[in-house]
């Protein structure tokens, strides 16, 4: 089931923005961050270090956690030191263990008062697909180590899911500040966190807020030291901040590609390439992957209102993903018609002499159309009467 909702939830699907601007945002809702700004130069670094009175935290803004462990998060004690350290990053691809080898380009990074750290919490609000809802997520054991929380003590995270139709209840909010082992004043303070959490989520369509660590200060104020805030793309039109904020240097080259075609594009770690209209179909096509013995590559969604140029141009994404062993096609032809997934597919062959081995089901609108224009083009392609024949045939394709 996670990998289902790793794949509409995680892909090209959601719009993520920077570290700075997901404060600003949480800021703006009232939620406590520390003071600072963000920089393009080492000279501006030093100016921010000395407007915070010499001593900061410089950090790498780039859409990828684990920036801690990859050397992209620094206490500098100094505005020279400052200067140094964002020399050394400013410019380099930093590598973390959400990024692939070849990192993401590091253009900017976000000055901040150093917090003065007494305990790290993790308070994250998301979507539960499950319970159809949005969700609380909680820990006392927040900061670097989370996901190993995740695995290995399970029961050290709290879920509180909000029925949206009365929103976020004093009670709740209660339960999950208990928890997380504060005391009354940090409870109240913890609250009103969470009250804003909740209003930003609804009132900008977010599909997470998670801030890792929230920070229980020495003084024991509540601070948000590290937030990601991610939209549901579907809502961009009426967030328009969020198309202006976009970085596409943060994104694969191939993602920014597909996005301009507003094709949907996930990549997965698998070898085989899956072009598919509809979430449904493409759940449907991971379980005839696996029975295979295969796992995919890719999931391109051309979504109803294709042409053929744009069929052409989720291929050729496809074609170039060096991970691509076989593909599969599995498209009913509706308001898509057939006989146009045929001619974009046969196009981007073409245009790629691409000898990648193609298996195709096609049902619907002008089918046998479609059909003549396959065998027509001298491609080598097994055709999946059915569902069930898929499995077979792309087995048969892998080798
Ligand atoms: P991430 O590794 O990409 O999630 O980056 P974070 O912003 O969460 O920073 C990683 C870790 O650095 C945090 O969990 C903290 O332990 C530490 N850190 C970050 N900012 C501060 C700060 O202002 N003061 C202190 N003492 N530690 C910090
Ligand atoms: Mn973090």
């Amino acid at each position: 089931m996670l990998e289902y909702a790793l794949i509409f939830w995680a892909g090209g699907s959601v719009i993520k923005i920077h570290e700075y601007q997901s404060k600003e945002l949480l800021a703006n809702f009232g939620v406590p961050v520390p003071k600072g700004r963000v920089a393009s130069s080492p000279e501006e670094v030093a100016e921010i270090c000395r407007e915070l009175g010499g001593t900061a935290v410089v950090k790498a803004q780039v859409y990828a956690g684990g920036r801690g462990k990859a050397g992209g998060v620094k206490l500098v004690n100094s505005p020279e030191e400052g200067v140094e350290y964002a020399r050394g990053l400013l410019g380099t691809r930093l590598v973390t263990v959400q990024t692939g080898p070849e990192g993401v380009p590091v253009q900017r990074v976000l000055v901040e008062e150093p917090a003065q750290v007494e305990r790290e919490l993790y308070l994250a609000l998301t979507v539960d697909r499950s319970a159809q809802g949005p969700v609380f997520i909680a820990s006392a054991a927040g900061g670097m180590e989370i996901e190993e929380v995740a695995e290995t003590q399970p029961e050290a995270i709290a879920r509180e899911g909000v029925d949206i139709a009365v929103g976020l209840q004093a009670f709740q909010a209660r339960r999950i500040a208990r928890g997380l082992g504060l005391d009354a004043g940090q409870q109240r303070s913890a609250a009103r966190i969470m009250a804003a959490m909740y209003k930003l989520f609804m009132e900008r369509d977010l599909t997470l807020i998670e801030i890792n660590p929230l920070v229980v200060s020495k003084d024991g104020s509540l601070v948000a030291v590290d937030a990601k805030v991610s939209l549901e793309d579907d809502a961009l039109f009426r967030n328009k901040d969020f198309s202006d904020w976009r970085d596409p240097e943060q994104e694969t080259p191939l993602e920014v590609e597909a996005s301009e075609y507003g094709i949907a594009y996930v990549k997965l770690d698998g070898s085989v390439g899956c072009l598919v209209n509809g979430a449904g179909l493409a759940m449907a096509t991971m379980d005839l992957v696996r029975g295979a013995g295969a796992t995919p590559a890719n999931f391109l969604d051309v979504g109803g209102g294709a042409d053929e140029a744009k069929v052409a141009k989720a291929v050729n994404i496809m074609l170039s993903d060096p991970d691509v062993e076989s593909i599969l096609v599995n498209i009913f032809g509706g308001i898509l018609r057939s006989d146009i997934v045929a001619r974009g597919i046969v196009r981007a062959y073409d245009e790629t002499k691409s000898e990648i081995p193609l298996t195709i089901r096609l049902q619907g609108v002008q089918v046998d159309e479609a059909r003549a224009v396959l065998d027509e083009s001298g491609l080598q392609v097994s055709f999946a009467e059915t569902l069930l024949d898929v499995e077979a045939r792309l087995a048969e394709s892998l080798g």
